[in-house]
């Protein structure tokens, strides 16, 4: 964040209402992974557990990917997993060669239903009139128009992610997401791309590093401690 001439580097945590904490702050003249991995070393200092799971959100530049992952690969080189999902859930999906038709499961193993009955896409989506298929209580699930819109949105009928080079990743992008920012739920997150793609070519650096000087650690640490692996591979 930029206060006048001044760049300070933020971490900041976002409960589980939706309020924000900063966790940290630093002053300094750049943004580059040192000054982000001096910010990140303090709060790990201050009782940030790396070995407990989190989402970590990290807002755009290479060098913040950088950072977070630096503690990542430097405690994976010696064996020791850490709990940052956002990394572990890339590492396995260049693991197992993941090519997907969908970003998520919503409306195809993963419905969302309130406390009326009222059936949605998945949990961010109760109230959208638009996104409702039935009830469970009168008339059941309207299959019909759950399956209309799932065919829309395969990434394969997303113009714009034809030409994407990570589309077997990213899956054409979040439905809520969409909605929220474009009006609607069946367009690509135009807003996430050269974010997502960033974070793809560096998750891959990672990647690469790993299987030449650890070989065999995103299997055994990564890949089968996850429960949304194929049975076969766990
Ligand atoms: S990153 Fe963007 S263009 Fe690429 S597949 Fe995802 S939504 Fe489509």
């Amino acid at each position: 964040m930029r206060f006048a001439e001044h760049l300070v580097l933020a971490a900041v945590d976002v409960d589980e209402r939706g309020q924000k904490h900063v966790l940290g702050l630093r002053e300094r003249a750049t943004e580059n992974a040192a000054a982000v991995r001096v910010l990140l070393a303090d709060l790990v200092e201050r009782a940030l557990n790396p070995d407990r799971s989190l989402l970590v959100v990290v807002d755009g530049a290479r060098a913040r990917h950088k950072a977070v992952g630096g503690r990542y690969v430097e405690r994976a080189l010696n064996s020791q997993y850490t709990g940052f999902s956002n990394l572990s859930t890339i590492l396995t999906d260049l693991h197992l060669g993941t090519n997907k038709m969908f970003p998520c499961g919503a409306g195809l193993g993963l419905l969302d239903v309130d406390g009326n009955g009222d059936v949605y896409l998945c949990h961010r989506f109760p109230g959208v009139e638009e996104h409702k298929y039935g009830n469970v209580r009168q008339g059941g699930i309207e299959y019909g128009r759950l399956t209309e819109f799932v065919n829309s949105v395969q990434v394969g009928n997303k113009p714009v992610c034809q030409t994407c080079w990570i589309r077997g990743i990213c899956g054409g992008g979040c439905y809520h997401e969409a909605l929220q920012e474009f009006g609607e739920a069946a367009l690509p997150n135009l807003h996430y791309c050269v974010f997502l793609r960033e974070w793809t070519e560096y998750g891959i650096g990672v990647f690469t590093e790993l299987e030449q000087k650890n070989p065999g650690f995103v299997e055994k640490y990564i890949v089968r401690s996850r429960s949304d692996v194929p049975k076969e591979l766990s």
